[in-house]
């Protein structure tokens, strides 16, 4: 069922369709479902309900090795690699209009892994897939080389080729988006690819693996291996016949993946991690309603389970009082959990009991540390079977504690207080992430003055989290050093060739 289609079923008729569903759950091979070598598996459970939803293929390194000769094969057979360009974007737009298409099971799928609220699938997750695959194979017939400027007696010029196999290793909040931002552009630049997804969402990835080769996909181009992080996904960066890993993730594993690359065959990496995302809100802030309810939105959306989520809330202290006021009235008017499958809930539950146990030991870190719990703090009643935790807010939060320091990767915010805008900045800046910030003010010279200073790869200016496919995405510090969707991204799945010709 399709985008549109998807979007008039009401809940009861989502979890009919949810009962129904019998997805994939092996590895997917050189064009084809295969179990892992050793049959061993992994449970993957639906957060909402604390049930199983099925046994997930636990690949090892034997897999992974399968995986990679499959994709090396396909590259070097130039099924992919060495199509026509115009035949190459057919396939990838088709790809995109199947994944709409098919909007229905992915949602269904994402929701029932992970627990983000339906409608987020509908609305931002799914057409964000399909976006990313049109942008990227409208760039396919325009990743040019160059010719460069020589005496009459030389002929020079660069080619820009792609790398060859690309692992795609990929977090579980957005799992469809995330699986699109980094397999689109290294399928545009030539390579085969294989894309790992997490552990905790691991259903959508067999799903488009599938539609690939619908859509006219070559079998090896496009290849899934399921696992542990520390099993598969290690196996897979330590590979000595792997190009490059497109790594979105923790900044701690981040980390490894460097470490992986330098343990192995020196392979290119790109790192997304994690984030500590200020706002900025100055006593100038043309409209403090829309200004707090993008706070709202910034910090509960997808339970606060986001690498940008707006998690220190630096606020003038002239307008604290009433943007605290403003902000617990939005939040409770905005953002209440309930079950993920009805389409009119806002906030579902966290991706595990792990992740909720650890936001909840976030809250009483917060506590013990002095910080004023305002909203929130706890899990919501009635909802005991699955990971919630209530939409939270601290106020009286210092830059140096933990809360304001570590990134919770839940529903939980804190307001800190400023008096000059410089302090405001060095206190964003205070952070080892530097993903993105934002500023809220009437004042031009205030606004070009945070844009400049403030160390993060994004700066929203009066909005937030607000951009397409043209705007880049990546961090500063350790927040990463890759660039997901923009143009840029493509000089992360290639590489360069000089060619120089004595013409004599
Ligand atoms: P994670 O680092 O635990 O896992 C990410 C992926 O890495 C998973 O597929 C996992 O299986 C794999 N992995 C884990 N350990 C591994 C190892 N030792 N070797 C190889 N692979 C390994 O992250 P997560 O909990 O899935 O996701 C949350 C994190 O992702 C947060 O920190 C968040 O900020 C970050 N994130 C960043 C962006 C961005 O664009 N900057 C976007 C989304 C999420």
């Amino acid at each position: 069922m399709n985008l549109e289609q998807a979007k008039s079923l009401d809940a009861k008729a989502l979890h009919k369709a949810a009962a129904k569903l019998k997805p994939e759950t092996r590895h997917f091979i050189d064009g084809k479902f295969v179990s892992s070598k050793k049959g061993k598996t992994f449970q993957t459970i639906n957060p909402a309900t604390g049930d199983v939803i099925a046994e997930v293929a636990r690949g090892d390194a034997s897999d992974v090795d399968a995986a990679v000769k499959a994709a090396r094969k396909a590259f070097k057979s130039g099924v992919w690699s060495k199509m026509a360009p115009r035949d190459r974007m057919a396939v990838v737009y088709k790809f995109a209009k199947l994944i709409e298409d098919n909007a229905l099971e992915f949602a269904l799928l994402d929701t029932t892994d992970m627990g983000k609220p339906i409608s987020e699938m509908l609305n931002i997750d799914i057409p964000g897939a399909v976006m990313t695959f049109n942008y990227f194979g409208e760039t396919i017939d325009k990743i040019e080389g160059q010719v460069t400027a020589t005496a009459a007696t030389e002929f020079h010029y660069i080619l820009r080729q792609p790398l060859g196999v690309v692992g795609c290793i990929v977090p579980w909040n957005y799992p469809l988006m995330m699986a699109a931002w980094k397999t689109a552009p290294a399928l545009a630049a030539r390579n085969s690819v294989i894309l790992k997804p997490a552990e905790q969402s691991p259903l959508s990835a067999n799903l488009m693996a599938k539609l690939f080769m619908e859509a006219g996909g070559p079998a090896g181009v496009f290849n899934v291996i399921h696992g542990l992080g520390e099993e598969a996904g290690k196996a897979l960066a330590l590979h000595m016949d792997v190009d490059k890993i497109g790594f979105t993730g923790s900044t701690e594993v981040g980390k490894l993946m460097m470490v992986y690359a330098g343990q192995s065959n020196m392979k290119r990496v790109t790192t997304e991690c994690g984030g500590k995302t200020p706002q900025i809100i100055t006593g100038d802030v043309p409209d403090l309603d829309t200004a707090v309810q993008y706070a709202v939105n910034g910090i509960y959306g997808n339970q606060g389970e986001v690498c940008n989520a707006g998690s220190r809330l630096i606020v003038d202290a002239k307008i604290h009082d009433e943007f605290v006021s403003k902000f617990l009235d939005k939040a409770k008017k905005s953002f209440s959990p309930g079950d993920p499958l009805d389409p009119s809930t806002t906030m579902g539950p966290l991706v595990t009991k792990e992740q909720q146990k650890r936001v909840l030991s976030y809250i009483d870190i917060g506590k013990k540390e002095g910080a004023k719990l305002a909203l929130g703090g706890s899990t919501p009643k009635g909802l005991d079977k699955g990971c919630y935790v209530s939409p939270t807010l601290f106020t009286g939060v210092k830059n140096d504690m933990r809360i304001a320091k570590e990134e919770i990767f839940g529903p939980v915010t804190g307001v800190l207080t400023y008096k000059k805008l410089d302090d405001a900045i060095a206190m964003a800046n205070d952070s080892i992430y530097g993903l993105a910030a934002s500023i809220w003010t009437s004042d031009v010279s205030t606004a070009h003055k945070a844009a400049r200073d403030i160390e993060a790869g994004i700066v929203w200016v009066n909005c937030f989290d607000h951009g397409d496919m043209t705007s880049i995405w990546g961090g500063f510090k350790q927040s990463g050093m890759g660039r997901d969707k923009c143009l840029e991204t493509l000089t992360t799945v290639t590489q360069t060739k000089s060619v120089w010709m004595h013409l004599g």
